[in-house]
């Protein structure tokens, strides 16, 4: 999802005449796209702000300031009386907003009767974090929620840039569609993000996705589709549909098969799917349809009932087995990747152990394992004291991980002699990576002679397989 955000906001702003690049040598802005869905992504981006070089300027938006909007309790009685407003749910829908928050002397000469819901709040007055985060590091100049993307030209006209745009700023954030010279977060990329639907109300109860934006909307179909084609006209081969909970949009079979129909189109993704979600047409479809890819991400999370409960996730662990039952009785093979998530609050060794018991009957290709950290203002947060301790999580992780490589051994192995369209991931100067269309990972050792670029499309023969990487010899198409 931050793929396809960080595009909405390149195109706004080429659209303003600024130039993209990926180089943090080069740029005089550096824009923070931020997650918070674990506390290590946050950790993470604050220690980054640290090593940015002072003379550039920092604009950060999306999750990490939108949740922590709500969880900020800052008593220092430096702060302006307004501090704590702030609208961060919902779109704003007008043509004419009003743009305050850019210092804090501004914030309390404000009448209470000019903040309408026409008002955009930045800065000081989107969150109080950003007061806090200015005093130790002045350059950054821009706290901002997501959803104002499209009105980027105006906020930054109030920041002082002398800017021209040549769109009506409306507001639509889920119609900013990036055009196409302008989509790809790199310069050779083929893949496009689409994103169907924002936001999410299904509320786990250890996600802080749901209190970072506003309840669920669909974007209609017809300008799903018309995004496509916009991408496959030009530089893109391969659509990936996304949403938190992607096949829960009343459309989605519709929207698989009409984007399966589009010209140009080499392959088509979705994630991530939840199980509850899947009809028994969406998953046929994996079975016809040669260029939907033969690979589903399901988040299970845990495999034992008392646990999943508790996370209010809505399935039983014997659910999860009957549907990889139903992905196995396909005509096809598909590989099946995971979330799990460790160490939840009250988990038990024997609600572990049913974990472990799902996981060997999945016999998953990937599992991405997350130690449980509460999430402030969950309701896991506030109701379910994190209670398992770090090495009792780390021994559950590493207990995972000896079952994830053994299996991804076997299922790899059954890979050899298979003939499987590959793209060119990235490259570096010692090695390339690829992915399979069953989302398996291939790195080579870079050869001069080898002709293919970041991003090409190629047909391999898989002749070895070792724990999450094949290796390969092309096959001439
Ligand atoms: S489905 Fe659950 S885990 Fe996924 S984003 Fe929504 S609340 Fe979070």
């Amino acid at each position: 999802m931050n793929y396809a955000d960080s595009a909405r906001i390149k195109a706004v702003l080429t659209n303003c005449w600024f130039l993209y690049t990926e180089n943090i040598e080069e740029s005089d802005i550096i824009i923070f796209d931020t997650c918070s869905v674990r506390q290590k992504s946050e950790d993470k981006i604050t220690g980054q702000l640290k090593e940015i070089n002072p003379n550039k300027k920092i604009w950060i938006t999306w999750c990490m300031i939108q949740h922590n909007l709500r969880n900020q309790k800052i008593t220092s009685k430096e702060l302006p009386e307004n501090l704590k407003r702030g609208n961060f749910l919902g779109y704003l829908q007008t043509k004419n907003p009003e743009i305050i928050g850019i210092t804090a002397d501004e914030i309390n000469t404000l009448n209470k009767n000019q903040l309408t819901h026409e008002t955009i709040w930045i800065n000081h007055a989107f969150n109080p974090l950003f007061y806090t985060l200015k005093k130790k590091q002045e350059n950054i100049e821009l706290f901002r929620r997501i959803d104002d993307t499209w009105f980027l030209p105006l906020i930054l006209q109030k920041l002082g840039y002398q800017i021209q745009h040549d769109q009506e700023v409306t507001n639509e954030y889920s119609k900013i569609i990036p055009e196409w010279f302008n989509t790809s977060m790199n310069n050779h990329k083929k893949t496009a993000y689409i994103p169907i639907s924002s936001w999410c109300n299904q509320f786990c109860s250890y996600c802080i996705v749901p209190y970072a934006r506003w309840l669920e909307k669909h974007y209609p179909k017809e300008q799903i589709i018309e995004e496509a084609k916009r991408h496959l006209v030009s530089w893109c081969k391969e659509i990936v549909l996304l949403w938190q909970i992607v096949n829960k949009h009343p459309d989605f079979v519709d929207i698989v098969k009409d984007v399966l129909k589009l010209e140009g189109l080499e392959r088509l993704r979705y994630t991530s799917p939840y199980p509850n979600f899947y009809t028994p047409e969406l998953l046929k479809l994996h079975e016809t349809e040669s260029k939907l890819c033969p690979h589903i991400h399901i988040p299970f999370q845990s495999g034992s009932n008392t646990v999943l409960k508790a996370m209010r996730r809505g399935y039983t662990s014997e659910q999860a087995k009957e549907f990889i039952d139903n992905i196995r009785n396909l005509k096809r093979d598909i590989s099946i990747t995971t979330d799990i998530i460790v160490g939840y609050p009250d988990e038990t060794e024997k609600d572990f152990q049913e974990t472990l018991d799902l996981v060997k009957y999945g016999k998953f290709d990937m599992i991405y394992i997350g130690i449980y950290s509460p999430r402030p203002g969950t309701y896991a947060h506030k109701n379910h004291p994190d209670n398992i301790d770090r090495k009792t999580k780390r021994a559950r992780r590493d207990n995972l991980n000896e079952i994830l490589k053994k299996t991804s051994q076997e299922n790899n192995q059954k890979e050899i002699g298979q003939i499987r369209k590959i793209i060119v991931d990235k490259k570096d100067e010692n090695n390339m990576y690829w992915y399979t269309d069953n989302m398996k990972q291939i790195i080579i050792i870079n050869k001069s002679d080898f002709k293919i670029n970041v991003w090409d499309f190629v047909n391999v023969r898989i002749i070895k397989a070792i724990p999450f990487k094949l290796y390969w010899e092309i096959v001439e198409n």
